[in-house]
Order: structure tokens, then C-alpha cells, then sequence
């Protein structure tokens, strides 16, 4: 794709709202795993690195003279050795710790309370599953087989789950278990014999939650660093951790006795 910057291009033009959302649009729509940011050496690469964290790619590198916050994974700095990380916070990547873009199981990371959350969860009678986006895998950059061997570590750390559901389909082959369409959570209600209006699907993006109201189950919204505002004010439910969702789920099951 080719998109014309408007503070670099010359004259530059006014910097148009629309066309930088549309920007951030095809970037989210491409799922980067990770972005190399090439500038002349005049010139920042942090209003793109920071348009790039917009479209939640997990990992950007660039070389910045500019103090570059946490909009660099991997800073360069002209005349020196690059350095990873920086010190105002983790990236995406590093603290959500199960990005999609994970193709290495050494790297799982679970994230903070998802262990506690699922063994409360499998004590309280309940089947638990995964619904994953994996379109890395249409697109040729993830194989079938680290896909599960990243799910087997995901077992390994966290218990085993009941069923499991994986869409390895680009947006554009418009198939419909990639969410937010609802494929994969009416596949996984169908295997665990669970009526999908008793399901409920804990995510950290809008997608999740469009895919569970879309199969008529219930959605809770746990952001993380790629989450986006508009998706908290969108979601019908939000929790500030998987620990407090969960633990608000099972208070209601005891409440209703069911
Ligand atoms: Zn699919």
C-alpha cells in the first residue's frame, strides 16, 4: 500500500482526520506483526510509529534522536547500538503477553490472573474454551504447527481447555468464523452442548465482543494495551482484569443457584 504523509510530503497538505483513520483502517486490516520504520535522518518517526500503535501492531522499530516514549519496541539511535524497550512502559506486545501475532511458544507469556481466573472457573462446574483469530496463517507468515504448539503451551501454563477454535482466514477470504462474525463461538457452543445465550466470552478487542453478541452469547470487555476507547464505551460489559470478570460471573451463577 502507499499512503501520502501529509507532514512529509511538500507542499503538505492539512492533515485530514479521514485519511489518517482510513490509514489506521488498512494498517489494523493487514495485522502487521511487526513494522521497521525508515526515515532520512531529519526527520521523526514517532507520528507513524504512533499511527502503527493505533493499528495495533505489536512491535515497531525505528531509528529516533527524539526521546521516543513507548512508541518504539526497538529504538535506534544514530551512532549508537539499538536498544530494546524503553523506560515510560512495556509495549503491547510484551504486556499482553498473548499477542495474535505469537508464533513461538517459549514466548507465551499468560496474562496477570488468567491462571487463578480459569481454575476458579473449572471449580464452579464451568467448561472453558478458546476462540482465536489466526490469520497469520493465510497469510503465509504463521504454519498450522506453531499455531499449536503456542496452543499446547497455552495448556501447558494454563490448564486444558474444552474446545478450542481457531479461524486461520484473512478478512478477506470473508469466511465466518473469523470474528466479529460468529462462527467460531456457535462452533464451540455446538461441541460443548451449550445453548450460545448461556456462554460467555471474555476479550480484549471490539471484534470479541461483536462475535459473541453476534452468536448470542454474552460479551465481557477486558481492555489491555491494544484495546481501543471507542471499543470500552461500545461494550456492553467491561471488567478491569480476566480475575474480576470471572470472579463477577460466578458470584451471579451462585446468586441465581444455578
Ligand atoms: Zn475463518
Amino acid at each position: 500500500m502507499s499512503w501520502g504523509c501529509p507532514w512529509i510530503t511538500s507542499p503538505a497538505p492539512p492533515v485530514d482526520p479521514a485519511s489518517v483513520h482510513g490509514l489506521i483502517e488498512e494498517l489494523t486490516a493487514l495485522e502487521l506483526d511487526s513494522a521497521v520504520l525508515l526515515t532520512s535522518f531529519h526527520q521523526s518517526p514517532l507520528p507513524l510509529a504512533l499511527l502503527l500503535r493505533m493499528a495495533r501492531v505489536p512491535q515497531i522499530a525505528a531509528a529516533s534522536v527524539d526521546y521516543p516514549g513507548s512508541l518504539l519496541d526497538v529504538r535506534v539511535r544514530p551512532g549508537s547500538a539499538p536498544s530494546t524497550g524503553t523506560s515510560t512502559g512495556t509495549s503491547p506486545a510484551t504486556s499482553a503477553g498473548t499477542s495474535p501475532a505469537i508464533d513461538d511458544a517459549a514466548a507465551v507469556v499468560p496474562m496477570p490472573g488468567a491462571r487463578d481466573a480459569l481454575n476458579l472457573v473449572r471449580r464452579a462446574g464451568l467448561r472453558t474454551g478458546v476462540v482465536s483469530n489466526q490469520s497469520g496463517i493465510g497469510r503465509g507468515m504463521l504454519r498450522r504447527e506453531q499455531v499449536d504448539s503456542v496452543n499446547a503451551r497455552v495448556e501447558e501454563l494454563l490448564g486444558p481447555f474444552d474446545v478450542w477454535r481457531i479461524c486461520p482466514h484473512t478478512a478477506a477470504d470473508g469466511c465466518l468464523c473469523r470474528k466479529p462474525a460468529p462462527g467460531m463461538v456457535l462452533s464451540a457452543a455446538d461441541e460443548l452442548g451449550i445453548d450460545p445465550a448461556r456462554l460467555v466470552v471474555i476479550g480484549d478487542i471490539g471484534a470479541d465482543v461483536g462475535a459473541a453478541r453476534a452468536a448470542g452469547a454474552r460479551a465481557v470487555l477486558v481492555p489491555t494495551p491494544v484495546t481501543r476507547p471507542e471499543e470500552v464505551d461500545a461494550a456492553p460489559e467491561v471488567a478491569p482484569d480476566i480475575w474480576t470478570a470471572v470472579t463477577r460471573l460466578v458470584a451471579e451463577l451462585d446468586l441465581t443457584g444455578q
